[in-house]
């Protein structure tokens, strides 16, 4: 991808403005991956997205009565969630305007403890102070970011010492050959993402930016079924939706992208969680 290919803020928001209802549609009202135990596992897509949340919340672990930021918020499900559940208040940005709006309509969204508010910004150049949440956590939101390093950076900025991060992602082991990245290009292009960061990457990152990694959880195998039920449901809709060819294609290649991105050996999904000391 050369540089002017990089995708930046506005064009991710853009993307997001356009399919958000989409992908909810079919992600139990979450924009991530669902959990599974094993193959016996029956939960639906909406208990499997929710359990991914309550993964994250647990490794964060908000005393009640703080303050935590969702960096990429998606429509502020997980949000509204983990401010219920630990009766923290959580601050969610994202770079789509109609997220926003969505979020802001959510029962679960107000000032206070126990509730979520929700704004326009870029997690590159926060807008918010040094040191001010207890917290922070990011799902599937790093990997649209054209300079990660600088995102983690700004996330540790705005930590209190003491504070944990909880990031949750995709990496790659190797590079993908010639023929899949001549699929894989112009998918990329289509959902405005970078190149995936290889293993490792984000520790580096998150070491830079002075915070200490706590652990790391592959848990590409539980989320594995998420594939192939996204996958299918997009399939469906896009063969009933009244939308132009150009449409049309981006949902294909989405669907493309999340058969090769989620099935692929040398890509992972995993939990980071780190610490600012
Ligand atoms: N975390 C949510 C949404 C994941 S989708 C969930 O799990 O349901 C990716 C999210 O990242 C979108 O909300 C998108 O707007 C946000 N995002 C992508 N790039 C961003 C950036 N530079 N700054 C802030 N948010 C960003």
């Amino acid at each position: 991808m050369t540089a002017t290919q990089v995708p930046g803020p506005t064009d991710v928001g853009s993307m997001y403005d356009r399919f958000n209802d989409l992908f909810t549609r079919h992600l139990g009202d979450n924009l991530h991956l669902g959990f599974w135990s094993d193959d016996q596992d029956g939960a639906t897509a909406a208990e499997a997205t929710d359990r991914i949340t309550d993964m994250v919340a647990d490794r964060l672990a908000p005393a009640p009565g703080t303050e935590v930021l969702d960096v990429g918020c998606g429509s502020g499900r997980p949000a509204v969630r983990i401010a219920d559940r630990h009766r923290t208040h959580v601050t969610g940005i994202t770079v789509s305007a109609h997220q926003v709006r969505l979020a802001h309509a959510r029962p679960g969204a107000g000032p206070g403890a126990g509730r979520a508010s929700f704004q326009l910004a870029d997690a590159m150049a926060l807008p918010f102070p040094d040191g001010r949440f207890a917290g922070a956590y990011a799902i599937e939101s790093l990997l649209h970011m054209s300079d990660r390093a600088k995102a983690v950076a700004e996330i540790a900025r705005t930590l209190r010492p003491g504070a944990r991060l909880v990031v949750l992602d995709f990496y790659q082991d190797g590079g993908f050959s010639a023929p899949e990245s001549d699929v894989m290009n112009p998918v990329f292009q289509a959902f405005r993402l970078p190149p995936l960061p290889c293993s490792g990457q984000y520790e580096q990152y998150m070491a830079a930016a002075g915070l200490e990694v706590t652990g790391l959880e592959d848990i590409t195998g539980n989320v594995r079924r998420s594939h192939r039920l996204i996958a299918d449901a997009m399939q469906n809709i896009s063969d009933e939706l009244d939308v132009d060819e150009e449409t049309r294609g981006q949902i294909r290649r989405y669907v493309e992208l999340n058969e090769i991105i989620g099935l692929h050996p040398e890509v992972h999904y995993a939990l980071i969680t780190a610490r600012l000391p």
